[in-house]
């Protein structure tokens, strides 16, 4: 039996973050026997919001070395650059022409973002979720493993799917979004309401998966708390401290209970550095494993290319399918 397949990726618009780490790749990586993995480097939506040209080709291989050095492996999964399969903005074309406005104009993600670059804001951000779609749908995969943030456009991608599917003939797979309960949602340090992300103008909101163990000693003892005493789970006026626990559960790697009964007596004081040393002890191993990856970026750079071929001969056999049942003229073939 085949293994299901699936889809995920991650943009280059900025250094990962533990969000990014614990709400997929951590995911991703624990899971990865059971599929046939691909997992994309997204530049073309990195670029939906200005970037620096030098800085994202640096991010963007640096992005494809942090994959490998998290863990994900090669025998498991494809791992490329989306400007490297040219499909993939073909097919964004042509479900743009399928997609309802409304439906694109419903997305939170381009509305907040939009907030941000006020009269700048592109048309590219707009149908992000379109050349989504099609990232996704070129390879039929089953699920599509996120975070929670992400629900909305796997939405959107599955109704792209389906009306496709009904004006052209059965061509994609409907994928599910995967998303795990635990790490799906990890808040901003300086913000427990707002979500850990690559964009937030500050350093202090978030950790680096490549922070040296300095840099996380400072954002934990910087990170907002509150004056409540005790530290605990669940309570709806306390998000910083469930978010700041939670971090703690997942890099430590004990269950709820576990961490809920160590830390319910606790103080911020004794906190922080426990909470510290279990990121730092997290990432110790990946930092390594990256150096070592750096520092050869000969090989990086031919993996990238064996991969890269890889993810084209599928994306190609999807494509060539939507392009006849559109009905677009083939140079190949009989000419009925
Ligand atoms: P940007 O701010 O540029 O949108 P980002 O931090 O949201 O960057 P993405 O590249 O958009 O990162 O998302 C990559 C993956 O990381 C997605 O699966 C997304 O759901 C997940 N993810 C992003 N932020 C978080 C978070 N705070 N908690 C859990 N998962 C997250
Ligand atoms: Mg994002």
């Amino acid at each position: 039996m085949a293994k299901p397949r699936t889809f995920s990726g991650i943009q280059p618009s900025g250094e990962l973050h533990l969000g990014n780490y614990l709400g997929a790749i951590k995911n991703w990586v624990a899971d990865q026997e059971h599929y046939e993995n691909f997992f994309c480097i997204v530049d073309q939506h990195a670029v939906t919001v200005p970037q620096d040209p030098k800085l994202l080709r640096e991010r963007t291989r640096s992005l494809f070395a942090l994959y490998l050095a998290c863990g994900l492996k090669l025998e498991y999964c494809v791992l490329f650059v989306q400007s490297h399969v040219p499909a993939h903005t073909e097919l964004a074309w042509l479900f743009a022409t399928i997609t309802p406005m409304n439906w694109a104009e419903r997305m939170i993600q381009y509305k907040e973002k939009k907030e941000k670059q006020g009269e700048e804001t592109s048309v590219g951000l707009f149908s992000y979720p379109i050349l989504q779609a099609a990232d996704i749908l070129l390879y039929q995969p089953k699920y599509v493993p996120v975070g929670e943030d992400q629900r909305q456009h796997i939405e959107l991608c599955r109704d792209i799917a389906r009306r496709f599917n009904d004006r052209f003939g059965q061509t994609f797979v409907i994928p599910e979004a995967f998303i795990r309960p635990q790490g799906a949602r990890i808040m901003s340090l300086t913000d427990g309401t707002r979500k850990m992300s690559k964009s937030d103008p500050s350093e202090f909101s978030r950790i680096h998966l490549l922070d040296s163990p300095d840099a996380i000693r400072k954002k934990i003892q910087k990170a907002k708390t509150d004056s409540i005493r005790g530290i605990t789970f669940d309570d709806p006026a306390r998000p910083e401290a469930h978010n700041l626990l939670t971090i703690y559960m997942l890099t430590s790697g004990k269950s709820k209970e576990e961490v809920a009964a160590e830390c319910a007596e606790m103080g911020w004081g004794q906190f922080k550095p426990l909470l510290a040393d279990s990121i730092i002890a997290t990432l110790e191993p990946i930092q390594k494993r990256y150096q070592e990856l750096w520092s050869d970026p000969g090989y990086l750079h031919e993996l990238m290319r064996e991969n890269a071929a890889k993810a084209r001969a599928v994306a190609e056999q999807t494509l060539q399918k939507v392009r006849d049942a559109m009905g677009f003229l083939s140079l190949e073939g009989s000419l009925t």
